[in-house]
């Protein structure tokens, strides 16, 4: 078997991916985004009987958002803030100086009110929150929508699958326990069903988000023993275990409170969602299936429509 390593370099040296010179950032060719689009394609169709509403997100949402989404008290080790230069003439002057001199020029770089998305879903819950007659008063069937975004994580790594900016195709439920449940059931299956489509080998197991500190252990701790995080496993790296691929998560009631978003009889809802990472799962069909896409089996090919 290949090493770590060696996946990577196989893939700078194919030239599927541009380095940039931070880890966990790389540009890709159209190999890898022929991919890409294929797997779009197969993620909405998985999901065409849904009727989901689409939504598209920049990789950015407004701070007030970020904030009131409580993931600074979870992840402040993953966030990443925009700050923009506010200086005058005198300023921009003393500032093109310490660039040239290779000091630090970031003392005038002001928040900009925009942060970088963590998730796609985040977007999602103020927008239906805001809908109804009687705002946050979710309709009888609750809401069903496929998202997209950019997202961002302070995780610089060498593994090929472990990115600070990548993209995340999400379904995400907003409804009753029942509905929400019932949701999160169907997609583990649908999302096996998925994986299986494309050829890949993987388990489905119980999974924790990495919080962050001491107070973190503990949280992880009642996400694992609560079930709430699901994450669907392919081996991709050699030498480390499986990667999440797929993520399929049950936040109870956390949105729904933050966001008071409520069911026709007046309980706080529940949301859960179903998460691709984009990038893992073109990297986990090239590392499975080569990197001549015209040598991948007939069936992806068709799932992927390539
Ligand atoms: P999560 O919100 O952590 O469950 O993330 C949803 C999905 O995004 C995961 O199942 C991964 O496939 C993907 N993902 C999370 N973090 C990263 C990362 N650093 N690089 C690439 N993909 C990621
Ligand atoms: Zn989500």
């Amino acid at each position: 078997m290949e090493t770590q390593a060696s996946f990577r370099t196989r893939l700078l040296e194919a030239g599927i991916l541009f380095p940039t010179g931070v880890d966990g950032l790389w540009g890709r060719n159209g190999t890898f985004e022929q991919v890409f689009d294929g797997l779009e394609r197969a993620i909405t169709a998985a999901g065409a009987d849904h009727g989901a509403e689409v939504m598209r997100f920049p990789p950015a949402m407004s701070q007030a958002t970020f904030e009131k989404s409580g993931y600074m008290k979870n992840f402040p080790h993953f966030a990443g803030t925009i700050h923009c230069f506010t200086g005058d003439d005198r300023d921009h002057y003393k500032l093109m100086g310490q660039m040239e001199r290779g000091e630090n020029w970031m003392e005038k770089q002001e928040p900009s009110g925009l942060v970088l998305s963590p998730a796609a879903c985040y977007s999602v819950y103020p927008i239906v929150a805001r809908r109804g007659a009687q705002r946050g008063v979710l309709p009888a069937e609750g809401a069903l929508v496929d998202v997209s975004s950019y997202c961002f994580r302070h995780e610089p790594s060498l593994e090929p699958t472990r990115l600070q900016l990548f993209r995340m195709r999400e379904y995400v439920r907003i409804g009753t326990r029942e509905q929400v449940m019932e949701f999160r059931q169907e997609w583990i299956t649908r999302g096996e069903a998925f994986a299986r489509s494309l050829g890949l080998p993987f388990e489905v197991d119980v999974a924790n988000d990495p919080f962050f500190g001491r107070a973190g252990k503990l949280m992880a701790d009642n996400q694992r023993s609560q079930n709430l995080k699901f994450e669907l496993l392919v081996p991709i790296n050699d030498g480390a275990g499986p990667t999440a691929c797929l993520s399929f998560n049950y936040h109870m009631t956390y949105f729904g409170d933050t966001w008071e978003m409520k069911t026709p009889s007046g309980e706080a809802a529940q949301t859960a969602c179903a998460a691709f990472g984009m990038e893992r799962l073109v990297l986990a069909l090239l590392r499975h299936h080569g990197f001549d896409l015209a040598a991948w089996p007939a069936g992806v090919r068709k799932t992927l429509a390539i």
